[in-house]
């Protein structure tokens, strides 16, 4: 009985793997990082997002395929210098890092010894990511509850986490701080503190993407058999400071991130219910010729995301590479202006009718009652406004 389980749940997987391979083509999946994991659930209810991550589509080369590039990331300048600051604060052993933990964050840590599990040379092929998410794991949870040990800080391990029912390999680019038996995540970011303030809503990125690191620290203890809880949820961020290269710190506290990701990740359907929905043969091949352009149309591949639910918010345009197509898309639907102005406007989906509703030309259904009355006062108040 127990072996034709085994055997019935690994044919599942297998059938749900070839699924996710067809959609995606002949071509290697992208992989995730918290970056991509925190974008992801700020819009849990887009099926389309939702299958492509999936299937490790790659959303770029498809946005630009189909005519609506993305205008997101960060310009090769600001990468290089977010590098050289990274290298900076991690030189010597992180001496600089353990001096600002130390001074400015009064973290009691002794002699602390520096382990870098990044493994250049693993090989690259489907195990390679297994290796190294293996040998982090050995480290990581060897360490865990020593609180007679001296510090440590593993630079670059590899975590993974669920996601939508797929296991996920997180992109070395953390440094996770062992202390007193507990552990920090501590992430480095490029963007400036000027006079101990920072942009909002960088510091809101970044701490959705601790969360993230918190969380699949987290899951990989719960895994071990150990408290998950040894993960502080105080994270700690590393800037540069005012105008120089000379970084500083300060402690985050992720809890309301973590009570987000969890309940987001956890409302995203698996992905096998959302593959029920979308056509069998559906396919977002970016097989190139021998020239790299992709074999198939901008035409086909537009009909094949258009084959798939969206649900385009203006949030979008800072987190997915689909922003534009979808924002095409969805143009005259209420809903692309925002949850706020869909929600006041009770319900109503195309802006056409409230712009009729509004005007007094078209007679409103009871729903839609209350709306237009709000909208035929609004409407009202402008005209005598603009007289
Ligand atoms: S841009 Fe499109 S695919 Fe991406 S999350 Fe928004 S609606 Fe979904």
């Amino acid at each position: 009985m127990l072996a034709w389980r085994i055997r019935s749940k690994w044919a599942r997987v297998t059938e749900l793997e070839q699924r996710l391979a067809r959609l995606r083509g002949p071509v290697p999946p992208r992989r995730h990082n918290a970056r991509t994991i925190a974008a992801l659930t700020g819009n849990p209810g887009c099926t389309r997002r939702a299958v492509l991550d999936s299937a490790g589509v790659d959303k770029q080369r498809i946005a630009a395929h189909v005519g609506f590039p993305a205008q997101s990331g960060q310009s090769r300048f600001a990468i290089a210098r977010g590098n050289v600051f990274e290298a900076q604060v991690k030189a010597d052993g992180a001496a600089e890092l353990l001096r600002l933990l130390r001074e400015r964050l009064g973290l009691p840590i002794p002699e602390v010894s520096y382990d870098d599990l990044d493994t250049p040379d693993a090989p690259d092929g489907p195990d390679g990511p297994e290796a190294r998410h293996a040998r982090s794991r050995e480290l990581l949870t060897g360490a865990a509850g020593r609180a007679d040990a001296a510090g440590l800080l593993f630079d670059h391990p590899l975590l993974r986490l669920d996601v939508a029912g797929q296991p996920v390999y997180l992109e070395p680019d953390l440094i996770a701080l062992q202390v007193e038996g507990r552990f920090h995540v501590v992430e480095i970011k490029s963007f400036a503190v000027i006079d101990d303030q920072a942009d909002p809503a960088k510091v809101s990125a970044a701490a959705t993407q601790a969360a993230v690191y918190v969380l699949a620290l987290r899951q990989l203890l719960t895994e071990a058999g150990h408290d998950p809880e040894l993960v502080s949820h105080n994270v700690v961020l590393v800037c540069p400071r005012d105008f120089s290269n000379r970084p500083t710190a300060a402690l985050l506290d992720v809890r309301k991130q973590l009570g987000t990701l969890r309940r987001q990740l956890s409302r995203m359907a698996r992905i096998d219910a959302l593959l029920d929905q979308v056509p069998e043969a559906l396919s977002f091949d970016l097989a190139p010729d021998t020239a790299g352009a992709p074999t198939r149309t901008p035409a086909e591949l537009a009909a094949a995301l258009a084959a798939v639910e969206a649900r385009y918010a203006p949030e979008c345009l800072s987190a997915c590479e689909l922003a534009y197509f979808c924002r095409h898309e969805a143009a005259g639907a209420t809903a692309a202006l925002g949850k706020s102005v869909r929600e006041e406007l009770g319900g109503i989906e195309s802006v056409e009718v409230v712009l009729a509703l509004a005007a007094g030309d078209r007679t409103p259904t009871e729903e839609q009652a209350e709306a237009a009355a709000l909208l035929r006062t609004a409407a009202r108040l402008r005209a005598e406004a603009l007289s």
